[in-house]
């Protein structure tokens, strides 16, 4: 035989598997990835694929495992691994849905949650609401380490902090608040709780022709009507398993834009924005975070893991259970969107979304490449 005709054999082999393991009930859900093979170690993160308010795209995902691999290769532990590898993200006023720069709460205060756990320990830790610390996802490990709580909100998250040897910095930047006050100014009554907040945005505030604009101010216009029109969400989530089968997560964000001051969404809760098990796998959620917690998102996927499930079956059938909440109804459903990230302590992995478009990035020891994630419907 050839060796085209088995390459072939043996990529139809592999489709087919992938293929066949996503059930088409109550959508029309695709398996666009190649179920992979297995290999440890194994670093996934969500992609953090954004434009920045000057108009560059921002590459988060692959920062973040890459650095998370760098740090397991060299025999770090993996919870060091992830939380150094979101810190990039937290810190970069790029990324507008994560730490320093992220978008605001309604009052224009950056409020930011976290969530992480140790597989090896079986320990987790978690803040939420908190302001003027740009690393969430740190202090989370300092509760995780150094209390035997697991989260801490608000202003006693900030005084943690600040007594663990934080510094207080302001969070939002120029551009967030530029965007928050225009979020402001077209606000409406009605759309105040929806999840696009804003029926019409005004370039320049309607008050400045386009052609006086520099390209900086339209790309920054451009960026600020993107946030108005489609209500920002946006978080990192990043999940690694070591060489051994241990396995650490993470799962940091400044949450929904323009939220209530005060709302904490799926990120920092423990089998919501994240949950692992050691024995079985991790899982991670971004995305409407409210929905992912009505089904307690990331502990479903890992029981389905543990069940026997792939990665990418147990990310689709928690979306699926999002979309039976609203009887499958597609309207309802195009009103937010919701991804689930997998992996398995064999170093299979796998993500699925509600709305195709959704991606991941996977490290596999050798490259960082970005992969699309498994659909259910597409608008
Ligand atoms: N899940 C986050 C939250 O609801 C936001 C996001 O991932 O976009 O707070």
């Amino acid at each position: 035989m050839s060796k085209e005709s088995i390459k072939r054999r043996d990529f139809l082999k592999r489709t087919a598997v992938a293929g066949a393991a996503l059930p088409l009930l109550g959508g029309e859900s695709t398996a666009m990835t190649i179920k992979p093979a297995a290999s440890l170690p194994i670093v996934i993160s969500s992609a953090n694929i954004s434009r920045s308010p000057t108009g560059q795209i921002v590459n988060g995902g692959i920062a973040c495992v890459n650095r998370a691999m760098e740090i397991i290769r060299s025999g770090g532990d993996t919870l060091d691994a992830v939380v150094a590898g979101v810190n990039i993200v937290e810190d970069d006023p790029n990324d507008s849905s994560v730490g320093f720069g992220g978008l605001p709460n309604e009052e224009g205060d950056v409020e930011l949650d976290a969530s992480v756990m140790h597989g090896p320990s079986r320990r987790a830790g978690a803040v939420a609401s908190l302001r003027y610390i740009k690393n969430p996802s740190k202090v989370a490990k300092l509760v995780l380490e150094r209390t035997d709580h697991i989260l801490l909100v608000g202003d006693g998250a900030l005084r943690f902090a600040l007594k663990q040897g934080f510094r207080k910095e302001e969070l939002l930047t120029e551009e967030s608040r530029l965007a928050w006050l225009r979020w402001k100014e077209n606000l409406n009554p009605e759309d105040a709780c929806g999840p696009s907040p804003l029926k019409t945005a005004r370039s320049g505030g309607g008050r400045v022709s386009r052609a006086d604009l520099t390209p900086q101010q339209i790309a920054l216009n451009e960026w600020i009507e993107d946030k108005l029109r489609n209500r920002p969400t946006g978080t990192i989530n990043c999940l690694a398993v070591d060489p051994n089968g241990d396995m650490s997560g993470v799962t940091t964000t400044s949450g929904l834009a323009w939220k209530i001051p005060g709302r904490v969404g799926d990120s920092p809760l423990i089998g919501c924005g994240l949950y692992l098990d050691n024995e079985v796998g991790a899982a991670g959620s971004t995305g409407r975070g409210e929905e992912c917690i009505y089904i307690n998102g990331a502990h479903t996927v890992v029981e389905n893991m543990r069940r026997g499930m792939s990665p990418q079956d147990a990310a689709m059938d928690a979306i699926k259970r999002v979309a039976a909440r609203y009887g499958n109804n597609r309207d309802e459903l195009s009103k937010f969107n919701l991804n689930f990230y997998a992996v398995n302590k064999k170093g299979e992995y796998g993500g699925a979304v509600l709305w195709k478009g959704g991606r991941f990035v996977v490290h596999d020891g050798k490259e960082a490449k970005i992969v699309e994630s498994a659909h259910l419907y597409s608008k």
